[in-house]
């Protein structure tokens, strides 16, 4: 069951979209949603700390680009209270645990509390999403066929 269609370019390139909306696949769109991310490597797990930022002017309507924005501060706020129900369920669980690996279990139980809602996220992809890694940028698109332009423009 494909779930979204990945792509993977470059980090120095510069991505050329199809000239129809990522959302409701209107073409000419006339506006753009930026989309961005911070890479991630093995700096991540060791420091817990983000990458650089990158990010790209995707084509969206009016419409659809204010929904995106919106859906994704929501998509935020959400991610952020269930991460800290997970942090608050990790404190409870192990709060007069005193054995060893205590801060990977609380990892563990908080990203068991996040688990659902990647899953979901799995499922029901929105319409562009990225991940960047230190020399790569991994487009992942919903719409198989946007994909496939996409690819036809880039690679
Ligand atoms: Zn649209």
């Amino acid at each position: 069951m494909p779930l979204s269609t990945d792509v993977t370019l470059p980090r120095i390139a510069v991505p050329t979209f199809p000239d129809r909306c990522i959302n409701c696949g209107t073409s000419k769109p006339g506006s753009h949603v930026r989309v961005g991310t911070n890479a991630i490597g093995w700096w991540t797990l060791v420091f817990w700390l983000p990458g650089r930022r990158f990010s790209v002017a995707v084509p969206a309507c009016e419409p659809c680009r204010r929904r995106l924005v919106r859906r994704r501060w929501g998509r935020r706020i959400f991610e952020w209270s269930i991460g800290l129900m997970g942090v608050a369920a990790a404190l409870y669980l192990l709060g007069s645990y005193r054995g060893p690996f205590k801060r990977w279990l609380a990892l563990g139980i908080a990203l068991a509390c996040l688990l659902p809602w990647f899953i979901w996220q799995t499922l029901f992809p929105p319409p562009i999403d990225l991940t960047a890694y230190s020399d790569t940028v991994q487009y992942e698109f919903r719409d198989a066929d946007y994909a496939d332009e996409f690819v036809s423009l880039n690679v």
